[in-house]
């Protein structure tokens, strides 16, 4: 297709109706895996993204911090319970791309926060991205590194992140001895070879939105091998809608249409696969 074909397709696309994911009509036991409620798309309507995403059918979402501040400035107000909501736990890690803004000091003050916040339940989003080129390759294998260490010292679950470099987050994980232990391969786009490198480890795999988009089939081949108790859903938001929401803003309550997507291809009911993955990331993340 041209691209003046797609751009065209795009604003007709942006203009339309869309269903709201409480038409799916998911029962409130869903997990979003991995969102960044802090960003500043969806943070002024903090409280509105929590409603609504309560209404989709989720019970939990996994806030993830990107900065040490980020998390010392919203800790109290994001975790504060509020009945009726969606519960928030906490993933703090930094991510590659930020490899050169982190101070020394923060890698002890980081770590003491896990051992004292029991909120905070993953080391992650933490890995190697070879798109971005804010940050040296040996910086972030470097900081990817010190940080699986600290996870393996608290005894936590870690959440990768890997961008335009699998092989090399293999090999660094390999090389620290992390087949076998709770790992999550956030934001999984790749095949069903790439699948297998990850279950053969024993680790999870949570799909994010662009599984629902038609480009993608070697990913949908991909989800149909993923057993059902190492699958979990998530968003990323505020990027990467799901269809029939693409192109728009994300946040948690479109996890939902993810998960729909998901069922359909693995030819299972969405209600179960919802409950599933739900329960998946709870198990996952140590939540009662
Ligand atoms: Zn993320």
């Amino acid at each position: 297709m041209s691209s003046a074909k797609h751009a065209k397709e795009r604003a007709r696309e942006a203009g339309k109706e869309r269903p709201l994911p409480e038409s799916l009509s998911l029962p409130r036991v869903g997990a979003d895996s991995h969102a960044h409620l802090d960003s500043d798309q969806l943070w002024p309507e903090f409280e509105s993204v929590l409603e609504r995403a309560a209404r989709a059918g989720l019970s939990h979402i996994g806030q993830v911090f990107l900065r040490h501040s980020a998390y010392l400035d919203r800790r109290e107000l994001m975790g504060k319970p509020r009945p009726g909501l969606p519960e928030l736990f906490f993933l703090l890690g930094i991510h590659p791309c930020d490899g050169l803004t982190v101070t020394e000091e923060e890698w002890p003050a980081i770590e003491e926060d896990f051992r004292h916040d029991d909120r905070l339940r993953a080391v992650g989003e933490i890995g190697l991205d070879f798109y971005w080129k804010e940050c040296p390759r040996d910086v972030q294998e470097r900081i990817f590194r010190l940080q699986l260490r600290i996870a393996a010292r608290l005894d936590r679950p870690v959440v990768i992140h890997s961008r335009d470099a699998f092989a090399d987050t293999l090999r660094v994980l390999d090389d620290e001895g992390f087949a076998g232990r709770p790992l999550l391969w956030h934001c999984f786009g790749g095949d069903e070879d790439a699948a297998r490198a990850l279950l053969n480890r024993g680790w999870h795999i949570s799909l994010p939105g662009p599984v629902t988009y038609p480009a993608n089939s070697a990913l949908r081949d991909a989800v149909r091998i993923i057993p059902g108790d190492r699958l979990l859903v998530e968003t990323d938001c505020p990027y990467l809608a799901p269809v029939p929401w693409r192109g728009r803003r994300n946040e948690p309550a479109l996890c939902a249409f993810t998960a729909a997507a998901v069922a359909e291809v693995r030819g299972e009911a969405a209600d179960e696969l919802w409950a599933r993955c739900g329960d998946n990331a709870r198990r996952f993340f140590g939540i009662a």
